[in-house]
């Protein structure tokens, strides 16, 4: 099967297609750089050309000529990836579905959409039409899309009181065109979602997304104090567990985290500062107030409702989740990360064992996620790079003590995620994507079904570096 692209850029022609060279580097690139091992892999690899459908019927159209053609298909919402998830390993289409940006309907408790909406607008309309948000949103909500949350995203903020989008009831319906001869186009709900959601889109292209919602608060935004890291952590957990108490943020900085990353919090901080990020709404700070009269060792800094910092820090959630690392990796580029799941009930003896083998050359960056009903920790470590065998063992030792690795540092769905065969993914990608053209080289398990896991894989395709 040789692609023929050139033919299938000219069979296109008609449509919104990019043709500068930088644009389309551009458009073939996410942040994939967060991770060197991935930033010497990948750094070279470009689509050959980019095409922006307008409707569902021009996302057909492309399909059903690239697959004519036998020309790889990689989707991009905006690029906020990491993992290289919307990179074109072996070139060819990048289908960047910004024009997809329609909210179409808002119900009591639900939307329908688009998948090329913007986080933050889809936030903005559902609050202006009904006073109601998103349950969950990635921290990159001002710039990442809704389409792009649900095919490479896990969670974020909101997660510490609705779990994580894979859970049951996070997603109610997607509606999917696949990539054959002539492309159907198929509605999931219940079982079924877990054949697309966080699948890179390896085996079908999201044209359709309904979501729950909740009511919309103006949510208090504020920064805890600590002197202990152990009581940071404990303020956290023991927070969130307080049912009559609504959260939609809880984070756990260790020091020097906040003093050494976060420059617009750094005067207000020590060095041996460990803090906790919050949002909590209105009309649960009393609550609030009341769990923390009784913790003395917490010292409130800051408060989105009374503010009396000179130079504001802007959104509290832009300090979490994988902002986390940016702050970290602008300040000091040999910063890297890790994605740790720290489980129920072992979550703060994991943690605390982590950080006494690994600190300050890790250092614990921990977001609270209520997971089948208890409360336990995302990690999102920050690293000190000094060579991939040291990070390698790093990660060993994690798996060793039971904590569980999203490794970061790999490009394919597997080893990104729980290192086993998601077979759901896998048959519908049989029947979805016979020629295996849908993000090529992301799924092991459709090019080397019997691959053991011992070491990086490297997809065969992979543009060679010029
Ligand atoms: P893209 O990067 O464009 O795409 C992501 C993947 O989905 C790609 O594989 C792409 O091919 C596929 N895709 C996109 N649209 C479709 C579609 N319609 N149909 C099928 N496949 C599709 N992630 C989190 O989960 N939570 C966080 O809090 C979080 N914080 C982040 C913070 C920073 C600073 C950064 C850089 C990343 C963060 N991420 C986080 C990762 C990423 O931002 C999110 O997953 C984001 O929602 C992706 O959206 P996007 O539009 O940029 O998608």
């Amino acid at each position: 099967m040789e692609p023929n692209v050139a033919a299938a850029k000219e069979a296109l022609s008609h449509l919104e297609i990019e043709t500068s060279d930088s644009a389309i580097r551009a458009n073939s690139r996410d942040f994939f750089w967060y991770s060197p091992v991935l930033k010497d892999r990948l750094d070279h690899v470009t689509a050959d050309f980019v095409v922006r459908p307008k409707s569902e019927a021009e996302v057909i159209e492309i399909l059903k000529t690239c697959y004519a053609h036998d020309c790889p298909v990689t989707t991009r919402g905006a690029g906020t990836g990491n993992y290289g998830q919307a990179m074109p390993l072996a070139g060819g289409c990048v289908m960047h579905l910004r024009h997809l940006d329609k909210v179409k309907e808002i119900h009591a408790g639900r939307v329908i959409t688009e998948p090329g909406v913007l986080l933050k607008d889809l936030d903005a309309a559902c609050k202006e039409h009904s006073g109601q948000e998103i349950r969950m949103f990635s921290s990159t909500w001002a710039t990442a899309t809704i389409g792009g949350f649900i095919a490479g995203g896990s969670g974020g903020v909101g997660s510490c009181t609705w779990g994580s989008l894979r859970d049951l009831g996070n997603i109610i319906r997607l509606r999917v065109v696949t990539m054959e001869e002539e492309p159907r186009v198929l509605e999931f709900r219940g079982e079924e979602l877990a054949r697309v959601s966080h699948a890179y889109g390896t085996n079908g292209i999201i044209t359709e997304i309904e979501m729950p919602l909740a009511p919309a608060y103006d949510w208090t935004e504020m920064f805890v104090a600590f002197d202990e890291f152990t009581s940071a952590m404990a303020f956290a957990e023991e927070l969130a567990n307080h049912d009559g108490i609504l959260i939609k943020l809880a984070n756990v900085f260790e020091a020097p985290i906040a003093h050494a990353y976060f420059q617009r919090v750094k005067p207000h901080v020590e060095a041996g500062t460990h803090l906790v990020g919050l949002m909590v709404a209105p009309h649960s700070l009393d609550g609030f107030l009341t769990f923390l009269g009784r913790r003395p060792e917490a010292t409130v800094i800051y408060r989105s409702d009374d503010n009396d910092w000179a130079r504001g820090p802007g959104p509290v959630f832009e300090y979490g989740w994988n902002h986390t690392t940016l702050r970290a990796l602008k300040v000091d580029p040999s910063i890297t990360y890790l994605q740790v799941r720290y489980g129920f009930p072992n979550h703060r003896d994991l943690v605390e064992r982590m950080r006494t083998e690994f600190s300050p050359e890790v250092l614990q960056h921990l977001e609270v996620l209520k997971e089948g009903g208890k409360v336990i920790f995302a990690g999102l470590s920050l690293v000190k790079f000094t060579t991939e065998d040291r990070l390698d063992e790093i990660i060993r030792i994690h798996e060793e003590a039971g904590a569980m690795i999203f490794n970061p540092h790999r490009y394919t769905l597997e080893e990104g995620g729980r290192q086993t065969v998601d077979d759901r993914q896998l048959a519908f990608k049989r029947e979805a994507d016979p020629k295996g053209l849908l993000n090529p080289g992301k799924m092991i398990a459709w090019d080397d079904p019997d691959w053991s896991y011992q070491s990086m894989y490297a997809y065969p395709k992979l543009q060679a570096a010029e």
